[in-house]
């Protein structure tokens, strides 16, 4: 299966995209993940992108395709995907549609996270990053996080460099401005999904599940 998670920054997507992605037994891919994985390794795309990213803007169309479209071609992407962080714009959902064509293939469903913005704002800056392991914590949802210390690897949690007040409103601007029409986009493809995201992640992970069952009974049975 070939899901989509859309979402403005701090609305979980991807919390939820990595439990999907395990309750469907498929790969996560969140491009944000690879960006800055890149820029931690300082490879060339990271020094590329590394700007940007720290300003709230988004990376060119162009070269989130190319990096897309690549991992897209990996051995793991076979069986499906989760894709949380990726398409950020309508040019990009094009491209990815027809990189599917190509394949044979097609998205099969698109999950719209949607939390108010003072939620947001509250999740976003008590959001601590683990500079090991990558693990994501909340310091209001997550006790341990507090210590400072990831209870999984021992590394610093450090807050991430655009999760800042400032470069969150820019994101959330960029993400109104160029993301939102993308849900009209896939709302004419009838793969939208809206989930209200504002709930523990337990019931926002099932609603998306059941979801995702409808979805598969309704094409089997056609
Ligand atoms: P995220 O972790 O999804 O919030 O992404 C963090 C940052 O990476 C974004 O604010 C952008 O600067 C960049 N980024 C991630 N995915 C994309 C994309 N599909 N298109 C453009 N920029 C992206």
């Amino acid at each position: 299966m070939r899901v989509i998670m859309l979402g403005a920054p701090g609305t979980g997507k991807g919390t939820q995209a990595g439990l999907l992605a395990t309750y469907l037994g498929v790969v996560h891919i969140s491009t944000g993940d690879m960006l800055r994985e890149a820029v931690a390794k300082r490879r060339p795309l990271g020094r590329e992108v590394e700007e940007v990213m720290a300003q709230g803007k988004l990376v060119p169309d162009a070269l989130m395709i190319r990096v897309v479209a690549e991992r897209l071609q990996e051995h793991d992407c076979a069986r499906g995907f989760v894709l949380d962080g990726f398409p950020r714009t309508v040019a990009q959902a094009e491209a990815l549609d027809r990189l599917m064509d190509a394949q044979g293939r097609a998205v099969d469903l698109v999950f719209l996270l949607e939390v108010p913005e003072a939620e947001i704002v509250k999740r976003v800056s008590s959001r601590r990053v683990c500079l090991g392991c990558g693990r994501v914590f909340n310091l209001l949802l997550d006790q341990v996080a507090s210590a400072g210390v990831c209870p999984t690897c021992g590394a610093a949690l450090v807050q991430r460099a655009d999760d800042t007040p400032e470069t969150v409103r820019e994101r959330l601007r960029v993400y109104e401005q160029q993301t939102e029409p993308v849900r009209t986009y896939y709302q004419k493809q009838g793969k939208l999904r809206v989930i209200a995201g504002d709930r523990s992640i337990a019931e926002v992970q099932r609603a998306i599940q059941e979801a995702v069952k409808r979805a598969i009974t309704s094409t089997t049975s056609r």
